[in-house]
């Protein structure tokens, strides 16, 4: 039902962009999985910030005090948002990426990690001076927790271990078994992080409910593209470790020693990673982000979510052509009314005798809708999904230059997107598989142009 929630005001629903075709039309931002437009709530409340702008936690000034303040209340309208546990820290980073690498940074010594291989390589990669093990992607769900629960329990025991998991996949948007996953590691004492960078702007993600040791998202995928992300969750590895920067703000005392050498106190709250002048404003328009979310309500940004996939997906599957990638299996076809959400708005497709580029060239040019084309940074996932390699794939994704489709396009939408972002979409893809190519896409700089 549509009249759960309208759509929430963002910024550049009045963009207008040329068409090849002539004339020109309001632009469709259909990218929100890479990066989705600020709220105006989020835009207003920096805005009316910025003219205070002063430093955090360096000057004794009105302003400077001013900016701390919004900025440790911010740790804590985050914490809030994340139903953080009493003894959490909120640590304020550049990304998700970053946020991981941060952690990766922290782990024990000895940590082994346990990662998927279907996972966006900034959840894949970081671990890469831990002992990593590589769990083979799942068919379904309970296969996801069974593999894991398998290889825990092989480990060797007593040694500190470290799960990372995404919440919702940027490629197929499906969402994994977050609370069956912590639960399988915390049954074999091991640890797990959340990648929240998709799952957070689309549901309520509660540490405390989901028992996740630790969460990291994006500022720009939670309509607040600002410059920060977060890392939240568990003090202990985080005050142990070397801070992640060392510089000002992380060190509580520094002196030169008798020697010569220079004798550093580092703090063991948040601050010990976030050495530098931070991001204020970053940080601001994130706690202003989840403020307006938890205020619009989830439950009606859930529903209407769910009736913008339905649309996709039914429209979808009106076409022959098209195959929406899925790894679960379980969610490729539109839901029932009412049934509990599998997926998130992230649509992954190809489409027979079309080069995916090409397709979304094409949806671009002749008809202002902005999708993403490619790997999407999660080559294993897609090399699964799509039965090829990818890495083969040429410049627009095929290795011969043709109609064959190494790589995908993404629709992705979330609580900014109207209705007929997604009906121009679904009567797009119609049109051009019914008509084929009526431009000869070609690839110049990187980029598919007509
Ligand atoms: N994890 C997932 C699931 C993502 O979709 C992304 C971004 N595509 C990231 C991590 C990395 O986020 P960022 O680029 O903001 O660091």
């Amino acid at each position: 039902d549509r009249s759960v929630c309208a759509p929430l005001p963002v910024l550049g629903r009045d963009v207008t962009v040329p068409l090849v075709t002539g004339g020109e039309v309001t632009y469709a931002a259909l990218d929100y999985a890479a990066s989705a437009p600020a709220l105006q709530r989020v835009w207003d409340d920096v805005a009316a910030y910025a003219p205070y702008y002063g430093s955090v936690h360096r000057g004794a000034g009105y302003l400077s005090q001013l900016s701390t303040d919004l900025f440790e209340n911010s740790r804590v309208a985050v914490a809030e948002f994340l139903g953080c546990r009493d003894d959490d820290q909120v640590v304020f980073t550049r990304s998700t990426t970053d946020s991981l690498n941060l952690l990766a940074a922290a782990l024990p010594a000895g940590c082994q990690v346990f990662v998927f291989e279907t996972e966006h390589h900034a959840s894949l990669l970081p671990w890469k001076d831990a002992r990593v093990t590589y769990l083979d992607a799942p068919g379904t769900r309970g296969e996801a927790v069974r593999t894991l629960e398998r290889a825990l329990a092989d480990r060797e025991p007593h040694g500190p271990a470290l799960v990372c998991v995404t919440g919702a996949s940027n490629v197929t948007g499906e969402l994994w078994p977050v609370r069956e996953l912590a639960a399988a590691a915390h049954a074999h004492g091991a640890r797990i992080v959340l990648d929240a960078a998709q799952l957070a702007p689309h549901h309520p993600v509660s540490v405390r409910d989901l028992d996740v040791d630790w969460v990291a998202f994006s500022g720009h995928k939670l309509y607040a593209p600002f410059g920060s992300g977060v890392l939240a969750g568990r003090a202990d590895w985080l005050r142990e470790a070397e801070p992640y920067l060392a510089g000002g703000g992380a060190s509580r005392k520094v002196a030169r020693r008798a020697d010569g050498g220079v004798d550093v106190e580092w703090h063991t709250t948040a601050a010990r990673h976030e050495a530098g002048s931070p991001n204020v404003i970053g940080v601001y328009a994130i706690a202003s982000a989840c403020k307006a979310l938890t205020e619009a309500g989830f439950d009606g940004l859930v529903a209407r979510e769910q009736y913008l996939i339905g649309k996709v997906c039914d429209g979808l599957a009106e076409v022959p052509e098209v195959k929406v990638l899925s790894l679960f299996g379980d969610d490729a076809s539109p839901r029932p009314a009412g049934a509990a959400p599998t997926r998130v708005g992230v649509v992954s497709f190809v489409v027979r005798g079309w080069n995916s580029s090409h397709f979304a060239a094409a949806l671009s040019a002749e008809y202002g809708i902005g999708v993403r084309d490619g790997l999407f940074c999660a080559h294993p996932l897609v090399r699964t999904l799509l039965g090829g390699d990818p890495q083969e794939a040429g410049e627009c994704g095929a290795p011969d230059g043709g109609t064959t489709s190494l790589n995908a396009i993404r629709v992705s939408f979330g609580a900014g997107t109207p209705d007929e972002h997604v009906d121009r979409f679904v009567r797009a893809v119609k049109e051009l598989v019914r008509d084929g190519a009526r431009w000869n896409y070609r690839t110049e700089d990187g980029r598919c142009v007509p």
